[in-house]
């Protein structure tokens, strides 16, 4: 489980620069929730997932996993229990190092908590097994250095990379975002299909309400600053675009 209680976050305090990026947000996410995002640009989204990733300090307010107060924790230690995709796949992926050689990384950070690129043949196995069941053929370009595959294909290894030890916590940052039509469906397919095996807790933000709408068991809206919507189960499943459009402005 994670809690927000009453975050808040200020950019430039006391400055001409000041900037209230986050104002008294209170949420609980339960174990096992997808929950989608929606809010326009601005509106604090991305904030509020660097928050939870530990990558900003909150300027008041706590922040819980597992009733753990982890406020003060730091970005790399929560790292092993919460895993993060960007719009760019080159974002966390080596692009020189091989497919198997990424997914060293990523395994042994969070298993260890220290990165090795070296692959055993276990490993090997291991990774290959997991990269079959996306049926994308992954499985086959192990040795292929991951910045020569397409950008569906890049953010499929990412995907793995980051379930492979499953997180308690996956936030999903407009990660389809940059792919083609195609390659978004099959990167959302996936990741459906990898939380719901893996049993993750995830977040997703997205730009496309049909894939809010579409994909989880909870949508929140931002709006400057704040969570200013909160729909799920049956609520959320008989949402249509014509009802959240009004909450935001796209
Ligand atoms: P979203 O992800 O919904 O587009 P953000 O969380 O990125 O929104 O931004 C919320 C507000 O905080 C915006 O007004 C943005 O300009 C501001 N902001 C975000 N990051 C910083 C920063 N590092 N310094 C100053 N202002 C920031």
């Amino acid at each position: 489980m994670l809690k927000l209680e009453h975050v808040s976050v200020t950019f430039h305090p006391g400055t001409q620069l000041e900037k209230k990026a986050l104002t008294d947000v209170s949420v609980t996410i339960h174990d096992g929730d997808f929950v989608t995002i929606l809010g326009s640009n601005g509106a604090g989204k991305s904030t509020f997932f660097n928050v939870i990733a530990g990558k900003i300090p909150v300027t008041s307010g706590k922040v819980f996993l597992d009733e753990e107060d982890i406020t003060e924790q730091k970005e790399h230690i929560r790292a092993r229990q919460i895993g993060r995709l960007f719009q760019n796949p080159a974002m966390g992926t080596a692009g020189e190092l091989s497919v198997e050689e990424n997914l060293a990384l990523a395994y042994s950070h969070s298993q260890r908590g220290m990165f090795s690129r070296a692959v055993t043949n276990a490993d090997r196995e291991f990774f290959a097994e997991h990269l079959k069941t996306l049926d994308m053929g992954l499985e086959d370009r192990l040795k292929t250095p991951i910045g020569l595959l397409s950008g569906g294909q890049r953010q499929a290894v990412a995907l793995m990379m980051a379930v492979l030890n499953p997180p308690k916590i996956l936030l999903l940052d407009e990660h389809t975002a940059a792919l083609d039509p195609k390659s978004a469906h099959k990167i959302l397919e996936i990741t459906n299909q990898l939380i719901k095996q893996e049993q993750i807790t995830a977040l997703m933000i997205t730009h496309n309400m049909k894939d809010a709408l579409e994909n989880g068991s909870r949508l929140l809206i931002f709006h400057d600053g704040r969570i200013t919507k909160d729909f799920s189960g049956a609520e959320k499943s008989a949402l249509k675009p014509e009802d959240v459009i009004h909450f935001y402005e796209v």
